[in-house]
């Protein structure tokens, strides 16, 4: 845990000072919600992709930068909400997905250019992250 007076640098630090500051919800063992509040935040996250698919094609490029970053904010928001550390999850897919390469460094592509899964490939394991951070999903 950082101490309160460290300045936050990454997005997760970020919308938490925001989350805290404003009174809004902010969970730190992952769990679920009342399905208003699910709904809410899913609501909040379809808003701000949709705001991305309007700009992606005809800009401005800093309209897309803005309403790229709102996605990246309202998911880490929404992540907070139901307290998940969104950064472990993250690095579990990127995990994954650089398990797309080989052992001899080469991407395995199909005729239309999309990356193969090689035997290689490992699929992310979300709710093992999810249980290292607390998730009770229940099982015995
Ligand atoms: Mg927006």
């Amino acid at each position: 845990m950082r101490p309160a007076h460290a300045s936050a640098t990454s997005p997760a630090d970020l919308v938490r000072e925001f989350h805290l500051a404003f009174g809004l919800d902010a969970r730190s063992t992952p769990a679920e919600v009342s399905p208003e509040l699910a709904a809410h935040r899913g609501e909040l996250l379809a808003e701000e992709a949709a705001e991305v698919a309007e700009v992606a094609v005809t800009g401005p490029l800093d309209r897309l930068a803005h309403e790229l970053a709102d996605v990246v904010y309202v998911a880490y928001g929404t992540a907070l909400v139901h307290g998940i550390d969104l950064d472990a999850v993250i690095a579990e897919i990127h995990r994954a997905n650089m398990t797309k390469l080989g052992p001899d460094g080469l991407v395995a592509r199909r005729a239309d250019g999309k990356v193969l899964k090689g035997d290689h490939y490992r699929a992310p394991d979300v709710a093992a992250v999810l249980r290292r951070q607390g998730w009770d999903t229940g099982e015995r």
